[in-house]
């Protein structure tokens, strides 16, 4: 039995979700194509591996000029639903007790979420589903998914919420100062979006804050990873135009702590956007603004979600064997260690060990696996 079968049927055994088989599959096929190099290169090779990859990205599918693109992706593979259906099919904007906002055909509707919906409904619709709605305003379906972005409820460790549906790019906002950047937050939020199967990007806002470009935190093992991390100033206006690169054509939410400076990067994008911005408390943690997610449509099939200030993300039933998914780097050093199933944190004859005294692999992210590591006993 490889890894892979013996992973599946522990899956099956301990009757995981499939949304997080699937997101675990994609995780592979992210680090198996991580492996196959860096940027161009392996973007244009095509492999038995990585076709299916490649066909995501560049097919049609990929870009969403316009809801009614979304609806016609719907047409193409139906499911159990019939044609007429997609006819009142919406994209969900807002979601709040017992109703939710939808776009459906150029219009903004305000729709019941029936009880059996209602029940479950933070983790049953989310901001980005898309969704049937009949012809009084009532909500009959929400369609099949293809990435979350969720955590688990911070009563309920086992029940996941979802933050947003269906978003193609999550930009995991970080600000230098006011609050601090703390870098060890960053891997948690990586493994949180690459689960859900979105791609992430790393804004680091308020770079006005600093005197010098040397004052910037090392951000280069995400680089490494092919995570874009783009430096950026609100203020300043110093790097809107990449992350603008990063978010046109696509859905993407905006993540992170409040305060950072997400309301304001989504209306210095957008300058017709208004959104309240708020000012920092005195003590220094920032107050929220919004309370839940909230999607716009920038026009172009660019759409940007708000979500709620996030001080952490929990990591819900992530095993130790699939946190190593996460850490691709470590993966040709670890087939040097002496035990093949070497975890690298007490084990003699470590290569990967021996590779961070080293300076070959980063340390602040060897420390964060170790961390992980022993939090998931
Ligand atoms: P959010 O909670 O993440 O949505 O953060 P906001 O957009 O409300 O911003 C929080 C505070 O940071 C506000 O007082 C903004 O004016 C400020 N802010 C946002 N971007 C920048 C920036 O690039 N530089 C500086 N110096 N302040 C910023
Ligand atoms: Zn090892």
């Amino acid at each position: 039995m490889d890894r892979t079968e013996k992973r599946h049927r522990k899956d099956i055994e301990k009757h995981r979700p499939y949304d997080e088989m699937k997101a675990r599959k994609q995780a592979g096929k992210i680090r198996r194509a991580m492996q196959k190099g860096k940027g161009e290169a392996r973007e244009n090779r095509v492999t038995e591996d990585n076709w299916e990859e490649l066909l995501d990205r560049h097919g049609p599918s990929r870009k969403r000029p316009s809801l009614n693109d979304i609806i016609a992706d719907l047409r193409e593979s139906p499911g159990e639903f019939g044609e007429g259906d997609f006819d009142r099919a919406g994209i969900v904007i807002s979601v709040s007790s017992g109703r939710c906002r939808v776009f459906q055909d150029g219009r903004e509707l305000d729709v019941l979420v029936p009880g059996d919906v209602a029940a479950r409904q933070k983790s049953a619709l989310a901001v980005g589903d898309r969704v049937i709605v009949d012809e009084t305003s009532k909500l009959t379906a929400v369609l099949p998914r293809r990435t979350v972005l969720a955590r688990p409820d911070p009563h309920m460790k086992h029940v996941q919420r979802l933050i947003a549906a269906n978003v193609d790019v999550v930009v995991h906002v970080v600000s230098l100062k006011s609050p601090p950047l703390r870098p060890r937050l960053i891997d948690r939020f990586l493994i949180a979006i690459q689960r859900g199967g979105a791609q992430p990007v790393i804004c680091v806002n308020k770079i006005d804050l600093i005197e010098s470009p040397a004052a910037l935190p090392d951000l280069d093992p995400y680089r490494d990873l092919g995570v874009a991390v783009i430096p950026c100033s609100t203020k300043t206006g110093e790097g809107l135009e990449a992350l603008r690169a990063q978010v046109e054509g696509r859905m993407t939410a905006l993540v992170g702590h409040s305060g950072v400076g997400k309301s304001s990067i989504i209306n210095a994008l957008d300058t017709s956007l208004t959104i309240a911005t708020n000012t920092l408390h005195r003590r220094g943690t920032g107050r929220h603004t919004t309370s839940a997610s909230t999607l716009y449509d920038f026009g172009g099939g660019t759409y940007l979600i708000d979500t709620p200030g996030i001080r952490e993300f929990g990591l819900w039933d992530l095993d130790r064997e699939s946190l190593r998914d996460y850490f691709p780097e470590f993966e040709e050093a670890a087939e040097h260690c002496r035990f093949t199933n070497c975890t690298h944190v007490h084990e003699p004859d470590c290569e990967v060990k021996e590779r961070v005294e080293h300076g070959e692999l980063n340390r602040a992210r060897y420390e964060t696996y170790v961390r992980l590591w022993r939090d998931l006993e």
